[in-house]
């Protein structure tokens, strides 16, 4: 979600973007899953990622690519990187003692073991992280180990494995991490403090058949560790991408060209894989590929006062929250709640403020009233405008400084402060007073509150697509307003709006929604579940 603003924004600015990511379909935790439920795991990505896909679509998320991790492209692209970085003697191989279930008759890599957390004591840690505290970790170190499946005590055996020598890039790492001040400081802080004290040699390689080949002599049977193959799907879904396109040629002008800036969205658990190891293998490839440029890392979204649990039921998922209001207001509701300074919560009440205050009362109103005393004037408003709109427009600037350094939730507090700009000045002006004595100094009211309309529709139009084009074309601007570039058109106003008669932008949620609450919300947890595919998140 943030990311598709994001890119929006950028496309507003007038930049090229390619915005890809995909569904990571490897690892134990989906293998796990497919066991459980007696299935082959490809049967139960292929539907997850078609769902995923229709969900996105449904929350107005237009990527350029959703590729997923068992794309022929991907596979092939991984499988050649891993070889490179072989022949350029990055890997190596080394046995390993690690559990085995004897129930089970297998390894138990990763998810496939839980136990005590060595650092923060969670018992629910997993063989390769933990969840609680993030620290990665090995399968050796968690304390009183067990089976994931069967939740008998494993035995450790030996086996062999493959490594990745990271560490040799601890140097370049180091110099990138404190030369690159796009970097939040919470990421550059973590990955220093990670980086100074050693990068350990990982292993890249596991006892699993769900997975890419390991591409290495004598490591038939194994496959590449989940998080080194889905790092690399960023560069693979923009080759896939590009050869959909007849441009496939052009992908490493996307990678290692000049002027090219990536940008990571993820959760803040997700911060050591993409500051440290996935910047490392791309140094290690020895080829120029480009470093992130940002890492747009969130802090935690709490439902309640509690973690998100899928096991524990904790929450509400996107299907579920697509039968309660549109995608259009989620896309609202999730960015006044983006977890920016620190972890956020969410609570019911809190989204009945945000529909009903700010989007209806603030947003929705102005609009509403701007565009009915237009109407009443005869459907016309002509300049000049009144000086509210220097103030008007320095709130833009704020707005657009917030877009720009990814702070999103700062941007659509910019947005609100321009709709209670607008709905001050409407009633220090009453230019319902105005249209009886003195319609020309009415009409310039009137225009300068459609131009406030206006700068609020060019700023919703990255957080919502569809409210701000319908906003557009009320005011009787002609094209699309995601067409119209803010460098030439935010400031940009007409010399008269002549609008159309306005249609609520948006709904009120009902008074008792609140108590209502539980009813609704099994009332849609109902309707969703009727709309899943078999064995898909049951
Ligand atoms: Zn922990
Ligand atoms: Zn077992």
């Amino acid at each position: 979600m943030s990311a598709d603003i994001y890119a929006r924004y950028l496309r507003l600015r007038g930049h090229e973007v390619i915005f890809v990511t995909g569904s990571d379909e490897h690892g134990t935790p989906i293998e796990l899953e497919a066991r459980k439920k007696g299935l082959e795991p490809k049967e139960l990505t292929s539907a997850v990622h078609r769902r995923d896909l229709e969900l996105f679509t449904e929350l107005g998320v237009e990527f350029s690519l959703y590729s997923r991790t068992e794309s022929e492209v991907h596979k092939e692209f991984v499988k050649a990187f891993m070889s490179r970085l072989m022949e350029r003697g990055y890997v190596f191989e080394q046995d390993e003692v690690l559990p085995y279930c004897e129930k089970d008759k297998m390894f138990l890599p990763d998810r496939f073991v839980e136990g005590k957390c060595p650092n923060c004591g969670y018992d629910r840690a997993r063989g390769d992280q933990c969840d609680r505290c993030g620290k990665l970790l090995h399968p050796s170190e968690l304390l009183e180990p067990r089976c994931a499946l069967c939740g008998s005590r494993p035995l450790f055996k030996l086996t062999r494995h493959w490594y990745i020598d990271l560490g040799r890039e601890r140097e370049r790492l180091l110099k990138w991490l404190e030369s690159n001040l796009e970097l939040q400081d919470n990421v550059r802080e973590y990955s220093l403090n990670w980086v100074t004290q050693g990068l350990k040699a990982r292993s890249v390689t596991r006892d699993t058949s769900w997975g890419i080949e390991a591409p290495f002599a004598g490591a038939k049977g194994k496959t590449i560790y989940v998080w080194f193959d889905a790092l690399l799907g960023y560069v693979s879904a923009t080759i896939e991408y590009l050869r959909s396109q007849g441009r496939e040629e052009e992908w490493k002008s996307w990678w290692m060209g000049e002027g090219v800036r990536t940008v990571y969205f993820i959760g803040k658990d997700n911060i050591p894989f993409h500051s440290i190891i996935f910047p490392a293998m791309l140094l290690a490839s020895g080829e120029p590929y480009v470093l992130p440029w940002r890492i747009s890392a969130t802090e935690y979204l709490l439902y309640e006062g509690s973690h998100f649990s899928k096991s524990r039921r904790v929450g509400i998922w996107v299907d579920e929250a697509l039968e309660l209001l549109p995608g259009e207001y989620w896309r609202w509701i999730l960015t006044r709640l983006r977890p920016e300074g620190g972890d956020q919560n969410f609570t019911w009440s809190e989204l009945y403020r945000i529909v009903n205050s700010e989007l209806n009362d603030d947003i929705g109103n102005y609009v509403n009233r701007t565009l009915s005393l237009i109407q009443r004037a005869g459907g016309v408003a002509r300049g000049p405008g009144e000086e509210v709109l220097e103030r008007a427009k320095e709130i833009a600037e704020r707005a657009v400084r917030e877009y720009d350094n990814i702070r999103l939730k700062a941007a659509s507090e910019q947005i609100l402060e321009l709709a209670r700009l607008g709905n001050r000045y409407l009633n220090e002006r009453e230019p319902w007073h105005l249209l009886k004595s003195n319609r020309e100094e009415a009409s310039r009211v009137l225009w300068s509150a459609a131009s406030i309309a206006k700068m609020m529709a060019h700023l919703l139009a990255a957080v919502m697509p569809k409210t701000a084009e319908r906003l557009w074309s009320m005011l009787g601007l002609g094209g699309q307003v995601s067409k119209a570039l803010w460098d030439s058109e935010l400031y940009n106003f007409p010399e008269e709006y002549r609008v159309s008669r306005p249609e609520p932008l948006f709904t009120k949620l009902p008074p008792d929604f609140l108590e209502r609450l539980d009813e609704i919300i099994e009332e849609a947890r109902r309707r969703a579940r009727e709309k899943r595919p078999p064995f898909v998140r049951d």
